[in-house]
């Protein structure tokens, strides 16, 4: 088989998409799909959930062995694979070991009710073993918004849950959706988010303008009426309370979807004034 034939052997779908910061890092799928699969603004969670066999991740383990042997740090594929119990990520990990011994990190996506159902103990066990990392969508700070979107979790469970990654020495990367409460909810999303994401320390911020994917939930409210999807104008502009109403610290921002063409970026604090003119020149303000 040649390398790509080898590749397409242990992937479902053509395309991997990887995070922000995991573009070299090499993906093992563990899951397809979403545990929960309810958000209404979702279209990544196509796929009807299932965890992988341990016999097909050792499979996969094999074919990856042979391609990228050197490779130190590893993402498991998947929409919240660390919805997973904890022995079941440990015997994965312990499979990648013997497979890839140089490896030393471990990443991957995780919805927070996943991180809650983990003991404390678990945690630090986990992260003992090599997972540095969970990439989460939080999304939004408002409750009502988290309510009406039916992300299943509320921004106290968001608090708590992160809080608990930093005592178990787990680093994390998060989502926040500008747009998601529409234009009656943008101000109160742009605030609460702010307030909920500086109880917290994230490595990094990542927000995704909303985008109405057809076929969702959210795309037949706003065919209907019965959400007001802002325009990226004005999106870009509850962005720019979010940045304003920000203290993190050590914290990079980035916005790779501004006015659907351009990508902001800059440490916080430092260059929070440097984001915000950056907004503002692209407003023309
Ligand atoms: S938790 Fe994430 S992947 Fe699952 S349905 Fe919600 S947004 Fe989609």
């Amino acid at each position: 088989m040649t390398r790509e034939e080898l590749y397409q052997s242990i992937y479902t779908h053509d395309t991997i998409y990887l995070p922000p910061h995991e573009e070299g890092t090499v993906p093992l799928e563990v899951s397809l799909g979403c545990s929960w699969h309810k958000c209404t603004f979702c279209d990544f969670a196509r796929d009807t959930f299932q965890i992988h066999s341990l016999e097909k991740i050792e499979q996969s383990l094999r074919v990856l062995s042979s391609l990228r042997p050197e490779d130190s740090r590893m993402f498991f594929l998947g929409e919240n694979v660390f919805c997973l119990s904890t022995e079941r990520l440990l015997s994965i990990i312990e499979l990648a070991y013997v497979y890839m011994p140089n490896l030393k990190e471990f990443a991957m996506y995780s919805r927070i009710d996943d991180i809650l159902s983990k003991t404390d103990e678990d945690l630090l066990l986990l992260r003992k073993k090599g997972i540095e990392a969970l990439h989460i969508g939080v999304e939004s700070g408002s409750d009502s918004i988290l309510a009406e979107r039916k992300k299943g979790i509320t921004s106290a469970q968001t608090v708590e849950a992160l809080l608990r990654l930093d005592k178990a020495g787990i680093a994390y990367y998060l989502t926040v959706i500008p747009g998601l409460g529409g234009q009656t909810y943008s101000y109160m999303n742009a605030i609460e988010t702010a307030r909920m994401l500086n109880k917290v320390h994230p490595r990094n911020i990542w927000c995704l303008k909303l985008k109405l994917w057809e076929g969702t939930p959210l795309y037949k409210e706003a065919q209907n009426g019965s959400f007001d999807m802002m325009t990226p104008e004005q999106i870009i502009r509850e962005e720019r309370l979010l940045i304003q109403n920000l203290s993190v610290t050590d914290c990079l921002f980035e916005d790779t979807t501004v006015l659907d063409k351009y990508t902001i970026r800059g440490m916080l604090p430092e260059q929070k004034d440097v984001l915000l003119h950056a907004i503002d020149y692209l407003l023309g303000l």
